[in-house]
């Protein structure tokens, strides 16, 4: 490992990756790959968690080209010297900011998106200007090996190399010294990056999970809802880290919200065989999630077979703060269902969690709306609508407090990886001597008037 980001240290410095079109072309080798090796990625995914051909292309490959389109796009403006004014007392000068790569980057992916949360921040990396080393989820087997092949057999290893591996593996990348560490992953697996990276201050972008919850307020357009909700939850078999996680409903509409949400589980008709739902990745999480099933609070769902890892897309009704179930991030099909009378008083109870990764508000008041954008701390969300806000790559994706730090999509990626320096050039030709000593009360007067303070 040492010596793959010797390696592609030496690489950078050479500064060939500050060319633009060097960038462009190791995107649109990307690209190229990625297209001419589609039914071998649907392939691997489909082994590790029966994700269908459909879903591989809607939730990660087209994001991707989405992606790789909008940086090659935009990247002159991204990456142009910005000139901004400059201050009197710095007369005759002028002053910007030049965008630089930070170096060499360890991108560390999840496994629940494994194509999209991998390429993804490489993406914005490469177009950044930076060398990669690349670190997929152990998890998905199947796609981790064909995102090592590909890479690693059509990339230069100075520019992007693909390290697979499980705890052991991580564990030497992150004694590395490395120029940026983008993590995705657990807040508990964000904390050990956090620390790794602190021993040489190297900067990070760590995006984590959390308890997204949904608001259903008794305005809202309950069947709309109930549509977009469901969609929301089920896809991935709910391992989403924006997946709302649990929904918070207005008593006077809950049962006709129930109806609602069970009517479009049953139109969704999700099973593996036709490639609507998927399994939950390993026995482990199966096992997690099976245990948040309590029995005397199934509304809809509740099947399991562990032989298939499989669980029912399922409703839980009449859930309490204090259920298994709202203890930890559930990243699986199980919604849970609390209703309340007042949102003045489940308000704080929301509040007492950690900050989620998204929030979705359902309701046709802009009274409620303000209200609850204005009190509520979030990485990000949607109002009327579950998840996709990520697909808009103008809006900055991240967490806040437990959920992560810095965020990426669009420019916001070039900007995670980027440094910005900032750059005062002057002129020899006029130096004024207010500055220099020997001071005197006549040079005092006549700085505190051109500071204008
Ligand atoms: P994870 O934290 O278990 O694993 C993420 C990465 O960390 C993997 O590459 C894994 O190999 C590595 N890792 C695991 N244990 C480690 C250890 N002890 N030391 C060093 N490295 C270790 O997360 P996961 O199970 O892959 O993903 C699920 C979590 O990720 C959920 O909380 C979910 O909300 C979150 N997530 C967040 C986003 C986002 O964009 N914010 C996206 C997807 C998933």
């Amino acid at each position: 490992m040492e010596q793959i980001i010797a390696r592609q240290r030496t690489f950078f410095n050479t500064q060939a990756t500050k060319d633009l079109k060097f960038r462009i072309t190791q995107l649109e080798k990307l690209e190229r790959i990625l297209k001419n090796n589609i039914p071998a990625l649907d392939d691997a995914i489909f082994k590790d968690f029966k994700k269908s051909a459909f879903e591989n292309y809607l939730t990660e490959l087209a994001l991707l080209f989405h992606d790789i389109k909008d940086a090659k796009n935009n990247l002159r403006r991204w990456s142009r010297k910005r000139k901004v004014s400059t201050n009197i007392t710095n007369f005759p000068a002028s002053s910007y900011i030049i965008p630089e790569p930070l170096g060499v980057c360890l991108v560390m992916g999840a496994w629940n998106y494994p194509y999209q949360l991998s390429f993804a921040p490489v993406i914005a990396a490469i177009a950044a200007g930076n060398t990669v080393v690349l670190k997929p989820s152990e998890l998905p087997s199947n796609t981790s090996a064909i995102i090592a092949k590909l890479v690693n057999e059509n990339f230069d290893p100075k520019v992007f190399k693909v390290v697979e591996g499980g705890i052991p593996e991580t564990t030497e990348l992150l004694e590395q010294k490395f120029d940026k560490i983008f993590f995705t992953g657990s807040t508990k697996v964000g904390t050990i990056v956090y620390k790794a990276a602190a021993k040489y201050l190297t900067p990070v972008t760590l995006e984590l999970g959390g308890k997204s919850p949904a608001f259903i307020l008794k305005d809202a357009n309950l069947k709309m809802a109930a549509k977009r909700l469901i969609w929301a939850k089920y896809l991935n078999a709910g391992q989403t880290c924006i997946a709302p996680d649990y929904v918070l409903v207005d008593n006077n509409v809950a049962s006709k919200f129930l109806e609602y949400c069970k009517a479009e589980i049953l139109k969704a008709d999700y099973s593996f065989d036709n490639g609507n739902f998927l399994q939950i990745i390993n026995d482990s999480n199966f096992d997690r999630l099976t245990r948040m099933l309590d029995i005397s609070k199934i509304y809809h769902g509740g099947k399991t077979d562990k032989a298939d890892r499989y669980i029912e897309p399922t409703i839980l009704n009449n859930v309490s703060f204090n259920d298994a179930c709202m203890q930890e991030e559930i990243f699986g099909p199980i919604l849970p269902i609390i209703a309340y009378d007042n949102l003045d008083d489940v308000f704080p109870k929301v509040r007492a969690l950690s900050k989620p990764l998204s929030c979705y508000i359902f309701t046709s008041s802009s009274k409620t709306k303000k209200r609850l954008m204005n009190e509520f701390s979030f990485g990000g969300g949607a109002i009327n609508d579950a998840v996709m806000h990520i697909s808009n790559s103008n809006l900055p994706f991240g967490g806040v407090g437990d959920s992560g730090i810095g965020n990426y999509h669009g420019e916001a990626g070039f900007k995670a990886f980027s440094h910005y320096k900032s750059i005062l050039d002057k002129p020899t030709w006029l130096e004024l001597p207010l500055k220099y000593s020997p001071y005197s009360k006549g040079k005092l007067s006549l700085l505190k008037r051109l500071m204008n303070f």
